[in-house]
């Protein structure tokens, strides 16, 4: 089998699916981290499909090495595995149609043919701390059974005295009760001392289930300050991207929870490296994931095969505007996503409404 053409969709929302025929008829779906999404299709365009044209899909780790070294100059990290991501994910698309297997079959097998989700919502700063809580009560009487609040603040933006952040976490408690697992995510807004002392309140009067990025991206050395001088689990890797950021995360930053996120670290290829590495050293997996269609069934797929995959899982709920994208919907049942048994990704694409969706296909 080889790969005949490439073609990529920007859709209005920033999103950028990649779709790889080959001459077998059989085609595959992936998406790039959506961000930026001009670059990163001209990115897959200009830098990466000529890598790809002519290959055999089946030589997957043979082409992911050819994208990651030979574009060298673009970097390993951010925008170049960021577009690897879509052209890995359909490949693994391919795959899986040629041999009849879900891609988690093909990647090792099913450790858990259902994720439990955890419903992902990042704070309108325009909401008081009871805005927040009533909704993300809402959200669990719909059926979620864990939470993560996002303050989306940015590198120490949440450094300030009038952070709301203990006083929405108590009223989001209250609204939740004791027995739902809610994680909260500073988006790297302070300091090691004011993290430490944040976390610390919350850990033994709030009650949170993990700490994520508390400190700056760039700082390993507060993040390891962090969580040195805390009990709850401390987590990051949506800002690392291949096994080589990953390797230093943990030595440096000693996160306790790895967050690699599929369609920015490279696709599944690197994701289970960077999986196998974080089980070495006994981190747990919990993927981030901010795209509800291609991104998150590949998350499925991958989580489903990795054993240190165990906890919940980043979703950040259905939206309407992919809807009429795909001739089939991810299943939500009782807070868990369930695992696709169907061959490829198991989500199916339409293509038509998506030529007619995207507002530039290269
Ligand atoms: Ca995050």
């Amino acid at each position: 089998m080889k790969v005949t053409d490439l073609t990529t969709f920007l859709l209005p929302w920033g999103s950028v699916f990649v779709k790889v025929d080959t001459d077998a008829g059989i085609s595959g779906w992936g998406e790039c981290s959506p961000m930026n999404g001009r670059v990163i299709q001209a990115m897959v365009v200009h830098a990466l499909k000529p890598l790809v044209i002519g290959a055999n899909p089946f030589d997957v780790e043979v082409i992911g090495e050819r994208m990651l070294l030979r574009p060298y100059k673009l970097g390993p990290q951010g925008a170049l595995p960021e577009a690897m991501a879509g052209i890995d994910i359909a490949l693994w698309d391919i795959l899986g149609k040629a041999t009849n297997q879900p891609i988690h079959q093909l990647l090792g097998g099913c450790f858990r043919d259902r994720i439990k989700v955890y419903f992902s919502y990042g704070w309108d700063h325009r909401q008081s701390p009871q805005e927040v809580a009533a909704y993300l009560a809402s959200r669990v009487a719909e059926g979620f059974t864990a939470l993560k609040l996002r303050m989306g603040y940015g590198p120490l933006k949440g450094d300030t005295p009038d952070d709301p952040a203990i006083a929405m976490l108590k009223e989001i408690r209250a609204a939740v009760g004791d027995s739902v697992p809610i994680g909260f995510d500073v988006n790297n807004g302070y300091s090691a001392p004011k993290a430490i002392q944040v976390g610390r309140y919350l850990q033994d009067h709030v009650g949170i289930a993990w700490y994520e990025e508390p400190t700056p991206p760039y700082d390993y050395g507060a993040m390891a300050q962090v969580a040195d001088a805390l009990d709850v689990p401390v987590s990051a890797g949506e800002h690392e991207y291949t096994r080589y950021q990953f390797r230093d995360l943990i030595l440096q930053g000693k996160p306790d929870i790895c967050q690699p996120d599929v369609v920015k670290c490279g696709g599944l290829t690197e994701a289970k490296k960077i999986a196998a590495l974080c089980e070495a050293f006994s981190k747990p997996i919990v993927v981030h994931n901010t795209q509800p269609t291609i991104g998150t069934a590949a998350s499925l797929h991958f989580c489903a095969s990795t054993a240190n995959a165990y906890l919940p899982q980043e979703f950040t709920g259905h939206r309407d505007h992919f809807r009429p994208l795909f001739k089939n919907a991810l299943a939500l049942v009782d807070g868990h996503l369930l695992v696709p048994q169907a061959p490829g990704l198991g989500l199916e694409v339409d293509e038509e409404k998506v030529r007619a969706t995207a507002v530039e296909i290269l």
